[in-house]
């Protein structure tokens, strides 16, 4: 085997599955939805949620 060269996965159908993550943004915490790819790890989409509640 080679070293490891990153190379972009050949194209698939993305796996999508979604995580939730709580971030912060200038002191008030919100909760977001992450839709990924398991295969190729990329983030296919972002969405804010409503604030996380205290
Ligand atoms: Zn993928």
């Amino acid at each position: 085997m080679s070293a490891a060269t990153p190379k972009p996965l050949p194209e698939h159908e993305h796996t999508a599955v979604k995580t939730h993550a709580l971030a912060q943004r200038r002191g008030v915490p919100y909760e977001v939805e992450r839709t990924t790819c398991v295969a190729c790890r990329r983030v296919l989409g972002e969405r804010r949620l409503r604030r996380a509640a205290a």
